[in-house]
């Protein structure tokens, strides 16, 4: 049983020094993709249900690698919160949202995108410098840009979250709450927070129309939303039968695979800005 115990505790080990190294060529993996231009942004549109036109994006972070593959944010975000890296990147993604913007409008097309802040660039004071920054440069009215951020980021310090997102909103930008409804936010907590959406989480909509409790809970973000002024998002919407829900339900906006997968930019025209 000793010997049994200690080979354990030797796979064990190895098991963490293969993570540990994986961690760490990740990291520089990331560093090189920094480096060499390795992201790029694709975009998912945003449909208005009363017009059912494409009044937005939302971008939507990918790294191509040199080998050509594709590697979704799920696959690397954390090691970049983790490492500090995600303020590098996240940089990198206002300046391209905003050149993406910029090329839109030159088309003629005033559409607006929503960008997702992680917690590091949340909490670095110099955001809202770098955002003023950026706008000015790439010339995007600051009333086109959404930022999102979750439930969690606001928890904790929130004296110092509110000041955040008051230095955000003095730049004309608007904010949304992501994944709305998986966190503990309360109506009178969420009334202390300049915000201006609330984008309901897909696990409340994937299961539209079969579950009764995700149809009250939607329902009830909706109606809280119209109560406190908010614009509301919902994510995830795959199927018609969960666009008739929403519809009939008042849901302003929409988002999900049913109208569009996230695209690359030069897919986009293809859309013809109208989803029918
Ligand atoms: P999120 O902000 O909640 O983004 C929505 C995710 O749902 C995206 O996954 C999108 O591709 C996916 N999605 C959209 N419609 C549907 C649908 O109808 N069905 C299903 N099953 N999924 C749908 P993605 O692109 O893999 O991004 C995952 C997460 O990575 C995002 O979740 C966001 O938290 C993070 N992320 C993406 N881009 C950035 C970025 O630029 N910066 C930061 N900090 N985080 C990012
Ligand atoms: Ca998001
Ligand atoms: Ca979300
Ligand atoms: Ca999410």
């Amino acid at each position: 049983a000793k010997a049994r115990g200690k080979n354990t505790f030797h796979f064990f080990s190895q098991d963490l020094n293969e993570a540990a190294k994986e961690r760490l060529e990740l990291e520089s993996q990331l560093r090189e993709a920094i480096r060499e231009h390795q992201f790029m942004l694709y975009y998912q549109p945003k449909i208005d249900l009363t017009t059912q036109r494409v009044v937005g994006y939302e971008a939507l972070l990918r790294w191509l690698r040199p080998n050509n593959t594709l590697v979704p944010p799920a696959r690397f975000i954390p090691v970049a919160e983790s490492t500090g890296l995600i303020v590098q990147i996240g940089e990198w993604v206002l300046w391209e949202g905003c050149r993406f913007l910029a090329r839109q409008r030159s088309r003629g097309l005033n559409v607006d995108l929503s960008i997702n802040l992680s917690v590091r660039q949340f909490k670095d004071n110099s955001l809202a410098e770098t955002v003023e920054r950026v706008l000015q440069r790439t010339g995007v009215e600051p009333e086109r840009i959404i930022f999102e951020i979750t439930e969690s980021m606001l928890m904790g310090d929130t004296d110092a979250a509110i000041h955040q997102l008051n230095q955000l909103k003095k730049l004309g930008v608007s904010l949304s709450i992501d994944d709305f409804g998986t966190g503990y936010s309360s109506l009178s907590y969420l009334k202390r927070f300049p915000v201006d959406e609330l984008k309901i989480d897909r696990s409340f909509v994937q299961d539209i129309p079969e579950d009764q409790n995700d149809k009250d809970i939607v329902s009830a973000i909706i109606a809280m939303a119209q109560q406190m002024n908010l614009r509301v998002v919902a994510e995830g919407v795959e199927t018609s039968e969960q666009v008739a829900f929403l519809k009939q339900h008042q849901c302003a906006l929409v988002q999900g695979y049913y109208f569009s997968m996230p695209l690359a930019e030069q897919e986009l025209s293809q859309l013809h800005y109208t989803i029918n």
